[in-house]
């Protein structure tokens, strides 16, 4: 079937500020990025924070203009639209972010930003809207009492519950979630990850489900895409990523996830140093500074992605 939203060489480049006029540095923040989203489906995209996935995120979205490539959802591509005809679509695809009230007044009652999106899109009447955000904010979980609540009178869960009952008062098809339960401790976590289970079987939603820690994409996702420095090194099916990651980069997140089973715990790989500057990202494998396995090939050669088993594709010299 035709993916609903099917991305193509997605690319953003920004010009790097604080630099001199005659070395043009440019960030390649995302480097030719493609990926299908299912209907339906969770794709967990993992990174180390800085290796723009939520410049992808926000990229096709349009919060930031792309620089090239395609987002093609139903067939047409979001980033040939005029902003006005974007508009329409805007209300198909939805963000959620870490922390859902940083852009919201901090004097605004929780219902008023619940309706915002309402406003703004000019759907129903006062009442309506009142009506439709009372009805999300039972669907999140939460209770009317709540559209009276200011933002600093909610826990780190309830404002989260918020920031996904302000993304679905619209019903839109696709959520990008960008790190929402990051900010929230483990228990929470689990709850919110749940809740969002949950409402995708009720809503028939599907969800880009970006993340730094694969261990918290792992139960909620179909797929999973690996980024480094800009690009998807690998990406499977979660089962066979978690049985049989391919790429180094990989291995080396999943070292680092505990396992129930401690017959079957992986040795735990150290990465050495910290995630290179996009601005001056290495040669040949991008990973090759930090790579245990790096040869003198990888210093000079991209490597270039393959297919190793049925929907699993690695992007590595090795393999
Ligand atoms: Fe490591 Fe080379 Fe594979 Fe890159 S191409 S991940 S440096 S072995
Ligand atoms: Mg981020």
């Amino acid at each position: 079937a035709e993916p609903l939203l099917r991305v193509n060489g997605l690319k953003k480049y920004y010009a790097a500020s604080g630099r001199s006029a005659f070395r043009r540095s440019v960030v390649k923040a995302v480097d030719g990025v493609s990926f299908d989203l299912r209907e339906g489906e969770t794709y967990g995209l993992v990174g180390e924070s800085g290796c723009g996935k939520s410049t992808l995120g926000k990229s096709l979205l349009r919060l930031t203009e792309p620089t090239e490539g395609e987002a093609l959802y139903r067939g047409v591509d979001l980033f040939k639209q005029s902003r006005k005809s974007l508009q329409a679509y805007r209300r198909e695809l939805q963000i959620v972010f870490q922390d859902p009230f940083s852009s919201l007044n901090p004097r605004q009652i929780v219902g008023r930003a619940l309706e915002e999106p309402l406003v703004i899109h000019g759907i129903g009447s006062p009442k309506e809207r009142t009506d439709r955000a009372m009805e999300m904010l039972i669907t999140v979980g939460l209770r009317m009492e709540h559209y009276y609540r200011l933002p600093h009178e909610l826990s780190g869960g309830q404002r989260q519950r918020i920031g996904l009952a302000r993304a679905l008062i619209l019903n839109p098809r696709i959520v990008i979630c960008d790190e929402p339960v990051s900010a929230l401790d483990v228990i929470i976590q689990s709850q919110i990850v749940n809740l969002m289970r949950k409402l995708q079987a009720e809503l028939k939603l599907t969800y880009l489900f970006i993340a730094h820690d694969i261990a918290v994409v792992r139960h909620i996702s179909d797929r999973i895409g690996i980024m480094y420095l800009g690009k998807l090194v690998e990406e499977a099916p979660t089962d066979k990523l978690f049985a049989n990651p391919r790429h180094p980069y990989t291995q080396v997140l999943l070292s680092a996830v505990p396992v129930p089973d401690p017959s079957g715990r992986r040795e735990r790989i150290a990465l050495e140093g910290d995630l290179p500057s996009p601005l001056d990202p290495p040669s040949g494998c991008a990973f090759h500074t930090r790579c245990p396995f790096a040869t003198e090939r990888c210093r000079t050669e991209t490597p270039i992605r393959r297919e190793v088993d049925e929907g699993h594709f690695a992007a590595c010299h090795l393999i």
